[in-house]
């Protein structure tokens, strides 16, 4: 599973802006007596929101507010809601549904945060598979004929079963050439070991980069440089390269090429041209390794499951959160560093650091408005990293996302589908 994080650092450059004056004062938030400051303040109560606040306040003993601004829910992507009808209360759950690696210690980060915050992980369901239903060109899906039609399979988790249901649908060059790539994975020193020494939270695209990876540094020495090369490389280069060494056949490839691209849009929302090797690999032994099962919590992810755990486990400590918080900008002093936010009119202080875990959506608004008020920050330093959030990486996620919406709404709008 991926919970991916956008911290933002912002204390770490010195001023070197000419003098801009301070934004007129504002009233400050009163969560529990007036002038309250926090040592940390999260904005956002997804899973990386909560996860940062609650190792903060159990592991580190910071007093933390978690800002959220949605009214009632909490969880982010990973929240419920329950309808009502005639039938009585239904809860649905939102986002995240293909889990592995929770239901006992694993390299999972989640199960990890988990087990170091002595977090109870709630009873979770087991289950070996799920169905995959699929339309298109027949050659597209790789399968024999001509013109549109269906696919149907089972992907089997654990080891067993899966080549036999690739070799029944797909055909059984397919199943060999799933089957020799995955073991060149799963062999031992291959790269789902390798994978799990550098955890993926650890593999950033930017300049600190390097800072994070020294964590790592016994695990990435024991890859070599080859290694570390082709774990922080996009997956494509390393399937390419497999695949230009096999004797294929271009329609057995086909099922390959769409599972694995599948697999990299479940957990970086991108094909594998776009997804680094490491998480792909880490996920193809946490499916297919023999004993590996599918996860979901009994009582769903967010109310009565990890969400509500972790809430607890916050507010336990002396934690905050607060929802109807709409956090429009930041607080900088001269030295660039993040002392506070501004949430509807209210200033909320930080003695130690903020963490914005906002998602792409929202950042680049937050950090536009601070630039707009101003302050006593060097502008320059807010500016480069406007630009990191606007960056090319974001705006193709936007786009990609903007054209499956309007996907989705054209085929409402028609009726077709
Ligand atoms: C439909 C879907 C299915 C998924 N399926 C899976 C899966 O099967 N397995 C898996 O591992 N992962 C899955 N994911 C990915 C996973 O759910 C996410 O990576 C994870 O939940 C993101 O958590 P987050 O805390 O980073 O962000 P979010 O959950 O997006 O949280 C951000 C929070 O910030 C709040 N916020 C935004 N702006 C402001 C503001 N100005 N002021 C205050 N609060 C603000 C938002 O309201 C939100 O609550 C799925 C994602 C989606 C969307």
């Amino acid at each position: 599973m991926n919970v991916s994080y956008i911290l933002l650092l912002l204390a770490l450059l010195p001023s070197t802006s000419p003098f801009h004056l301070f934004p007129p004062p504002r009233p400050v938030l009163n969560l529990h007596s007036s002038q309250k400051k926090f040592d940390c303040v999260i904005v956002g109560s997804g899973l990386g929101g909560l996860t940062a606040a609650a190792t903060l306040q159990r592991l580190y003993g910071r007093d933390c507010v978690v800002l959220e601004q949605h009214e009632d829910a909490i969880g982010g992507v990973a929240h419920s809601f329950t309808l009502k009808n005639s039938a009585g209360p239904f809860q649905f759950d939102a986002g995240p549904s293909l889990l592995t690696g929770l239901s006992r210690p694993s390299y999972n980060p989640l199960r990890q945060i988990f087990d170091l915050l002595s977090l109870p992980m709630p009873p979770m369901i087991e289950y070996d598979g799920w169905k995959v239903q699929s339309k298109g060109e027949m050659k597209d899906l790789g399968l024999e004929g001509e013109g549109e039609g269906w696919v149907e399979f089972e992907v089997k988790t654990g080891g067993g079963g899966f080549g036999e249901e690739i070799e029944r649908v797909f055909g059984r060059e397919a199943m060999k050439l799933f089957t020799e790539f995955t073991d060149l994975i799963l062999e031992k020193n291959g790269l789902y070991e390798s994978s799990c020494g550098v955890p993926p939270f650890v593999l950033r695209g930017d300049k600190y980069a390097a800072i994070t990876l020294t964590r790592s540094l016994p695990s990435l020495l024991k890859i070599g440089p080859k290694g570390g090369k082709i774990l922080t490389s996009s997956f494509d280069k390393f399937y390419d390269s497999f695949i230009s060494k096999s004797d294929r056949n271009p329609l057995a490839e086909t099922f390959l090429r769409n599972y694995f691209n599948y697999l990299s849009f479940a957990l970086s929302g991108y094909t594998m041209e776009r997804t680094q090797t490491a998480p792909v690999a880490y996920m193809i032994g946490d499916l297919h390794l023999p004993g590996s099962s599918v996860n979901f919590p009994e009582k769903g992810t967010a109310l009565g499951g990890i969400i509500d755990v972790l809430v607890s486990g916050i507010k336990e400590k002396g934690g905050t959160i607060s929802n109807s918080e709409n956090v429009k900008s930041l607080i900088l002093n001269s030295s660039n560093k993040c002392i506070g936010v501004r949430s509807n009119d209210k200033d909320i202080f930080a003695r130690d650091g903020v963490v914005l875990n906002v998602g792409i959506w929202s950042l680049p608004g937050i950090l536009r408005e601070t630039l707009r008020i101003g302050g006593e920050f060097d502008e320059g330093f807010l500016r480069e990293r406007i630009e990191h959030a606007e960056g090319k990486h974001v705006k193709n996620a936007r786009k990609m996302f903007e054209r499956a919406f309007l996907t989705i709404c054209f085929r409402f709008n028609t009726g077709n589908e």
